[in-house]
């Protein structure tokens, strides 16, 4: 296929959405001088202070910042008919650069199962290497941590005290104290570490892609929106995309890398003419190839909140007068030493546990929050308090990504289907149940906070039950919906490669063929980083 422009527009690589995926691929790919590639991104530049300072994370569900494409839900029966929230970024680091900055990998277990599920190459053993090799852990290298990576990860500087007191009250509740999520065992209670350098965040995009920009053999386009892959019968050939309002085009020598995260990797696949054939004919669009599993599969952590009332603590972060003072003192130390409140990361320690004796491994993931947390953080809270997150890390359910229709600018249809699965409620509950029994233990109990009403009332399995379905939501993790696997339901092959397409592959949280246990950035970006070897092999063999 004949495309205009000339060598200005022809690139090795093109990479669509610079996000987490997507910073590893342009960074890592452009590292070769002698390739040229492109990184498409919806979104502008990351020059907002609020997603720098850690603490700027509790402004941006509320301001008014382009940097968020605030995604809503199809109205979900499994919760109680309520749409969800889906925020994702829309500024490079994408998903990354709004993010809680927690740094978690996942269970042996869930990269054993990829493998199992036939992806050879993606068992715990073979990716560790990845994630070692992304990253630099400020604690220092050992068997399961990596040091001179592009992407740091510290303790936090200035932790909450209260913090801790959440720790021994997990530990008081019968939890091993667990120092690395990311070592040995993920089981336990503990703090988390963050994805910050010195104090800021640390993107994807601070992390991979800034390094990269001045590489002359490195195009980035942002306020770019991709609106189709070209193809060539069934070869991808370039990108089509619309900056300030003008329709351009890159063609791709090699190949189209498809990085727009979980909900707008299948929604551009299916633009593309590439999905469920008579999804894409009822939306006019002409088939390129009838892959049925695209936009299928999508899953996610279901979330609830608990929120703790504790009017007189006032170093939980919280809108009150004496709270505005201590604002100011925490600006000027963030200004001078990066360093004091501001450097928090709000989710500051967690746990992992089991619903049940029975679990093999833990199925749920805590997150205590040091502020006052309703509606992702939409809604002004007057005063001080605390907010602990239960997560359920294996659910059952699936929903989908779909059309709502051929044009490329409008929103696809975003069906999690939240707890469809009776089990997936089941299990919330008994979670439920275990994170308040840590908040009723003494080092917690002593601080005096009161359960909002909203929860409080919930006493008894049905009553939680129904608290659970009139406030849980995602916890931000949405994966699965261009599953990589062998069947005629996967998208992608264990190579990342578009079933029945050449040139294209798929390389972000979507091919994630079951939801890891825990927090996605970081699979994420090991997910890019095996995808630079595997497409640095397969030009050896061409
Ligand atoms: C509020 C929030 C909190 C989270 N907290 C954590 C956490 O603490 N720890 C953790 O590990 N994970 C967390 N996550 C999840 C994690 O950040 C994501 O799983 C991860 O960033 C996904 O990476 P991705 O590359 O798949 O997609 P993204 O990072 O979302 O990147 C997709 C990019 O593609 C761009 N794009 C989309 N469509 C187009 C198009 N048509 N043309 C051009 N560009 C396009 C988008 O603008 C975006 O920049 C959180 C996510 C959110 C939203």
């Amino acid at each position: 296929m004949d495309l205009p422009g000339g060598e200005d527009n022809l690139f090795d690589y093109v990479v669509v959405g610079g996000g987490s995926a997507g910073c590893v691929l342009a960074a890592r790919l452009s590292q070769d001088p002698t390739l040229r590639v492109a990184l498409l991104e919806a979104g502008g530049a990351d020059t907002s202070v609020l997603i720098h300072c850690p603490a700027g994370l509790a402004l941006m569900a509320k301001s008014k910042l382009d940097i968020n494409w605030r995604f809503q839900t199809e109205p979900q029966p499994g919760l109680a008919g309520r749409r969800g929230y889906q925020p994702r970024g829309k500024v490079l680091g994408g998903s990354s650069s709004v993010n809680a900055m927690v740094y978690i990998r996942g269970q042996r277990q869930d990269y054993d199962a990829w493998a199992a599920a036939g992806n050879p190459g993606w068992s715990y053993d073979e990716v560790l290497p990845y994630f070692k090799r992304a990253e630099h852990n400020e604690r220092g290298a050992d068997a399961f941590h990596g040091s001179g990576g592009p992407l740091n990860v510290m303790d936090l500087r200035s932790p909450n005290r209260y913090s801790e007191v959440f720790v021994q009250a997990a530990v008081q509740a019968g939890l091993a104290r667990n120092p690395d999520f990311n070592g040995a065992q993920q089981e336990g209670a503990g703090m988390y570490q963050v994805t910050h350098r010195n104090g800021e965040r640390c993107s994807a995009a601070k992390a991979y892609l800034s390094p990269a920009l001045g590489r002359p053999n490195l195009r980035v386009f942002t306020g770019s929106k991709a609106t189709r892959i070209l193809t060539d019968g069934r070869r991808a050939c370039g990108v089509s995309f619309l900056q300030d309002g003008v329709e351009r085009q890159v063609r791709a020598r090699r190949e189209v890398l498809l990085s727009a995260g979980a909900i707008q990797s299948p929604q551009l696949l299916m633009l593309s003419g590439i999905g469920p054939g008579a999804e894409l004919q009822h939306h006019g669009i002409g088939v390129v190839h009838d892959l049925p599993g695209v936009g299928q599969a999508l899953h996610d952590h279901p979330d609830v909140v608990q929120v703790m009332d504790a009017p007189r603590l006032k170093d939980f972060f919280g809108l009150s007068f004496s709270g505005a003072w201590r604002a100011v003192g925490a600006i000027r130390q963030w200004r001078q030493s990066r360093s004091g409140p501001l450097t928090t990361n709000f989710a500051e320690a967690g746990a992992f546990l089991r619903s049940s004796p029975a679990q093999p491994r833990p199925d749920l993931q805590l997150h205590f929050v040091i502020a006052k947390l309703l509606d992702h953080g939409r809604k002004t809270v007057l005063g001080h308090g605390y907010s602990c997150h239960v997560c359920l890390l294996d659910p059952a359910s699936r929903g989908s990504i779909s059309l709502a229709s051929a044009d490329p600018l409008a929103a696809p249809r975003i069906d999690p289907n939240f707890l469809g699965d009776p089990g997936d409620l089941q299990r919330l509950v008994e979670g439920f149940k275990r994170m308040r029994e840590i908040i009723g233990q003494p080092a917690l109990a002593a601080l005096g906070a009161r359960e909002l009403a909203a929860s409080a009332a919930a006493r008894d399995d049905a009553a939680i039950a129904a608290f659970i379905r009139s406030h849980a939501d995602t916890i931000y993790h949405p994966v699965g919906s261009c599953r990589m696997g062998p069947g005629s339901a996967d998208v992608v092959d264990a190579e990342l490669r578009v079933h029945g397409m050449q040139g294209l592959r798929v390389v972000d949280a979507s091919v994630m063929p079951q939801i890891v246990a825990g927090n996605t950035n970081a699979p994420t970006i090991m997910i890019a980083e095996k995808a630079v070897d595997l497409l640095r092999s397969a030009a050896v063999m061409a």
